[in-house]
């Protein structure tokens, strides 16, 4: 179904629905949804491995919980520790549909004690400190805690206060919103629900004749999820393209182009040529926020050119908005940068040293890593750490076995960009270029609906009964 004919379909439904259904509904196409959900195969179970060891699995989000279960699957009487703070486990993907009214706050809330059987010991705190000279780490509580094994699952954090003059606190408030916000220790997801606040704001300002300027920045930094700065660009864009509203959108980015592969990239191009007053600012990254006087201050790099040669330039540019959607700049967690644990130099310097292809750290060989913290030059996605959890299990216990390491990460990554209500441009990617997962649809910079359909119903309930399990 193209896109007019379901958004026909959408408001023909909506006295009937909520705005919210309506908004899901976008794009529904039944059959596709059917043929993608069986082309996802799940991971056969595999004989149990009778190998002994203490392995201690830090961190109790997407990774950790994938690793404990393939890790579990696959060794008789595994004797595994999860360190994990968190009761409550987010689903993240969907904050960007909470932020756009396809979700609520309470769809993307699981809990870790669905998820973590009684024959693991959960201790609910975090590693303070690692040391891996010693096998053993520091619990914030002061607890040592051994191991023979150690899987780095601690994904990455939030620094808003890098930013000169912003506090976390300052989002929700003066025009400013943050679809990452949250809180992965406690469980806690504001950055959904204040941005849906802030776009609803921003409709408001827009119908009330006022002519406010948006601008959604992008930062320096590695960040989860690379795609989610344009989802939010593009999906506030079209919620008020749908009603009729022009506003002026910016999009800031500290990078130099849209997308990292050629085709996605000018697709995105596409997208942002179809709404009416948005443009892009490259090499512009955001340092400094004057919260109550709304101006924003860019770090911006350029070539300048001029009789004597090309130089590069540097200069501070300050814009002012109305509204503004901040995408922080992004660290690996303290207790992990701090140790000997990862790269001294380089692109990857402060992420986990892990080989890129096997998931073992480089140089401490009962050590591995999964999701966001590994330091290797591919996204920082949960697709990734779907395809981490088999690879990294499978390698953690040849490493028991004295074995050789014969799984080997190819580097895919997933980045479903939504360029409008019910489309979904679903870039799957790796080491060696594109890695479409459904074969008969090999371009994958093409927008689909049937992937809108699956994202919003269907990987949801996958997450949550299929890879949480290990059996995906
Ligand atoms: C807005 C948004 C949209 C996204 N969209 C997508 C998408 O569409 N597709 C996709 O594939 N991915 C998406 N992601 C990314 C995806 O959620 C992450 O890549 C995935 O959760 C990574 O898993 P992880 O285990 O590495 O990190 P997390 O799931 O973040 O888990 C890390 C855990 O480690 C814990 N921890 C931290 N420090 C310590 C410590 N010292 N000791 C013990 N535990 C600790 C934390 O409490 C947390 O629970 C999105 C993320 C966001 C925020």
């Amino acid at each position: 179904m193209d896109k007019e004919s379901s958004l026909n379909k959408s408001l023909h439904v909506q006295n009937k629905l909520s705005r919210r259904d309506a908004l899901k509904l976008m794009g529904i196409s039944p059959i596709a949804a059917t043929v993608i959900a069986n082309s996802v195969t799940p991971i056969e179970a595999e004989a149990s491995t009778n190998v002994k060891g203490k392995i201690v699995i830090l961190g109790g989000g997407a990774g950790g919980i994938m690793a404990m279960a393939h890790l579990r699957s696959k060794i008789s009487n595994p004797d595994i520790t999860i360190i994990a703070p968190n009761e409550i486990h987010l689903y993240q993907p969907g904050q960007v549909f909470i932020a756009t009214g396809v979700y609520e706050a309470d769809d993307i809330i699981m809990n870790n004690n669905d998820f973590i059987p009684d024959d693991i010991k959960w201790i609910k705190d975090e590693a303070k400190s690692i040391d891996a000279d010693n096998n053993k780490l520091t619990l914030r509580s002061g607890e040592e805690i051994a191991y023979d094994y150690l899987v780095v699952a601690t994904g990455i954090q939030y620094h808003y206060e890098w930013i000169k003059g912003l506090t976390k606190e300052d989002i929700g408030t003066n025009g400013l919103s943050s679809v990452y916000l949250s809180d992965l220790e406690k469980g806690t997801a504001q950055g959904g629900t204040l941005s849906w606040k802030w776009l609803n704001a921003l409709e408001a300002d827009v119908q009330a004749g006022k002519k406010p300027r948006a601008i959604f920045t992008q930062p320096s930094t590695p960040i989860k999820c690379g795609g989610a700065p344009q989802k939010m660009l593009y999906l506030c864009a079209d919620y008020l393209k749908e009603r009729q509203l022009h506003t002026e959108f910016i999009f800031t980015t500290a990078g130099a182009s849209l997308f990292s592969l050629g085709n996605v990239t000018k697709e995105l191009q596409k997208t942002q040529n179809s709404y009416e007053g948005m443009s892009t600012k490259f090499k512009h990254n955001l340092i400094e926020v004057n919260v109550a006087d709304k101006k924003a201050h860019f770090h911006y790099i350029y070539e300048h050119t001029d009789e004597w040669g090309t130089e590069s330039r540097e200069e501070e540019v300050i814009l002012d908005y109305d509204y503004l959607h901040i995408v922080p700049p992004m660290s690996p967690v303290d207790a992990v940068r701090d140790s000997t644990l990862v790269w001294k130099e380089g692109r990857a310097k402060g992420w986990l040293e892990v080989d890129k292809f096997t998931l073992q750290h480089r140089h401490y060989q009962n050590v591995f890593g999964i999701g966001d913290v590994c330091g290797i030059p591919m996204g920082k996605t949960g697709g990734s750490a779907r395809h981490h959890a088999p690879i990294m299990a499978k390698n953690l216990i040849s490493a028991m076995q004295k074995k050789e390491l014969k799984e080997k990460f190819d580097g895919y990554t997933v980045c479903p960009l939504k360029p409008r209500y019910g489309e979904i441009i679903m870039a799957e990617f790796g080491y060696d270029g594109p890695m479409p997962s459904v074969p008969f649809w090999k371009d994958i910079s093409v927008p689909r609906a049937s992937w809108w359909i699956f994202d919003v119903y269907m990987l949801k309930p996958m997450y949550q009964h299929l890879m949480m399990r290990g059996l995906m």
